[in-house]
């Protein structure tokens, strides 16, 4: 085959081919945490492998290496540098809370890339017609090239879409545009934006158009992408970033198509399908449909909701008393949340688990799909501090295991345990299935103040004659326990 193709265009075929594989092989590694890290490193040495293959096995129609100007190896080589050293040191510095940022933020600079290349490549073309007034004339003959102009702009466009998406999703996930903003109607204005948006582009495809009327349109596609991501709110940004992790892919796979790179279209094929199908999931975690959380308002009545709600008084429990009442326990589930994230307090929690379970008291965990702020969170947190994988229990396996559980142990998470999401057919967040730890025995909830979670809505649980709150910093609120456990 590859003498078929020249040794060159053989070589960078299978490079990509290579490269495409392991993108299938890593993200099935990613599947499982403990090969997870494996995964990516191996996905990550395809693409390196593909990139240099296609720096360095340019090729023209004859197969044979078509030199590049010095020049244009230094910037290659300057881009390549600066983008690793980059990417190298914030994905180092990073702190595990900041994470959903880091993720919302690549995925943008992923989708900015996509509407980059388009642009380049309307530039080329209508570079390719004015050099060459023949193709022109071969253009009008044959109409314009529809295929071309539509894959040029749907990359144009959903990368731009996902872009600024991407930067809006950042701000609200680091607490800058914390609130979602609705302008009036905003569900109608989006809709007749995204209509309109659509409409030029068809228009644009079948008739041409200038380079700035393609302008025009990456200029609405970036609004577009703002107007999309602002009114979305509260617990609804979990599926809002799988979704525009969806866009990337696809518009990578646009690219893919436009210069007919195979490695390109399986990779955004695959972030594509990934991004949606991860989507899917979400909205099934949270009982909402995709069209109630890009349509809905979700968060709008959250503050009002529980607070006229009769809430009765909580009750406060120290470490001493804690510990007495988990070291003579038969079983003890935690449930982990965002609060263990922001304290770092995973490795106090697998040295609870070991101590625990020295004296004979079995320990789970209960992970609830969108615990944490991105999918998989307090997996990977865990993960860190080597908690064993088959200790980590999903949602519905666990909720039947509370009946029989003495105690719960809720660290640093809020929404996903709060009951009124199956009792309060007013709050926000009713028909979210959430982790039955009212069924426990008993429930101790660490936490360091009465303020709400990330939806903003109050916690019946706290009220519950079984629930004790134990304030205080996770991190230090566990170390206290484990000190008072091994006094007695
Ligand atoms: P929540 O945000 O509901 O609650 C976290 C709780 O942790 C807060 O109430 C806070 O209370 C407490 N906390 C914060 N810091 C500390 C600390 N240092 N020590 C102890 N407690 C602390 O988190 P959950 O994990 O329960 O729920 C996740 C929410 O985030 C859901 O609404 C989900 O939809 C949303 N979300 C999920 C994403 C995902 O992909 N998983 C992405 C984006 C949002 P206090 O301030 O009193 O300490």
């Amino acid at each position: 085959m590859i003498m078929e193709l020249g040794l060159y265009t053989g070589i960078k075929t299978v490079s990509y081919l290579c490269g495409a594989l392991t993108f299938i092989i890593g993200l099935k590694m990613m599947g499982s945490p403990k090969r997870a890290r494996s995964g990516n490193a191996i996905a990550a040495l395809g693409m390196v492998v593909s990139i240099f293959a296609t720096i360095f096995f340019h090729t023209n129609a004859q197969g044979e290496l078509k030199p590049i100007p010095v020049a244009v190896y230094a910037v290659l080589v300057l881009a390549l540098l600066s983008g690793t050293l980059v990417g190298w040191i914030t994905a180092k510095k990073v702190q595990m809370t900041k994470m959903p940022e880091l993720v919302s933020m690549f995925n943008g600079m992923g989708g900015a890339c996509a509407a980059l290349i388009s642009i380049i490549e309307l530039q080329h073309l209508y570079h390719s017609i004015n050099a060459n007034p023949l193709s022109l004339l071969l253009f009008l003959a044959n109409g314009l090239p529809y295929g071309l102009i539509a894959t040029i702009l749907a990359g144009l466009i959903i990368g731009s879409v996902s872009f600024s998406g991407s930067v809006i999703a950042f701000l609200k996930l680091n607490g800058t545009m914390a609130k979602p903003i609705r302008l009036p109607y905003y569900n109608i204005i989006n809709t007749a934006f995204l209509i309109a948006l659509i409409g030029y582009a068809i228009y644009f495809v079948l008739n041409g158009g200038t380079l700035a009327s393609a302008m025009l349109l990456f200029l609405g596609a970036l609004v577009y992408g703002v107007l999309f991501t602002i009114p979305i709110g509260g617990a609804d940004m979990p599926v809002v970033i799988s979704l525009l992790n969806s866009f990337t892919g696809l518009a990578a796979a646009f690219g893919g198509f436009l210069y007919d790179n195979k490695v390109m279209l399986t990779g955004g094929i695959l972030v594509g399908s990934a991004g949606t199908l991860l989507t899917l999931v979400m909205c099934k975690a949270m009982n909402r449909s995709l069209s109630s959380v890009i349509f809905g308002a979700f968060g709008a009545s959250a503050t009002t909701s529980a607070s006229t709600t009769e809430k009765g008084s909580t009750r406060d429990l120290n470490a001493s008393d804690i510990a007495v009442l988990m070291n003579y326990s038969k079983k003890v589930v935690i449930v982990p949340g965002y609060g263990l994230a922001v304290a770092q307090a995973q490795h106090t929690i697998k040295e609870l688990e070991n101590l625990l379970e020295e004296r004979g008291v079995e320990v789970k965990y209960a992970i609830h799909p969108v615990a944490g702020r991105m999918p998989g969170h307090m997996n990977v947190l865990l993960a860190e501090s080597n908690v064993s994988y088959d200790k980590l229990v999903e949602m519905d396996d666990i909720n039947p295991e509370f009946d029989q559980t003495d105690v719960v142990l809720v660290v640093g998470a809020n929404d996903v345990v709060n009951p009124a999401a199956k009792t309060d057919p007013t709050s926000p967040i009713y028909g979210m299935p959430i982790l039955e730890v009212n069924r426990a025995h008993h429930i101790i909830v660490n936490k360091r103040s009465m303020n709400a979670g990330y939806a903003g809505i109050d916690n019946l649980l706290f009220y519950d004659s079984k629930c004790a709150m134990f304030f205080g910093d996770a991190k230090k609120a566990l170390t206290d326990l484990i000190t008072e456990i091994k006094a007695l």
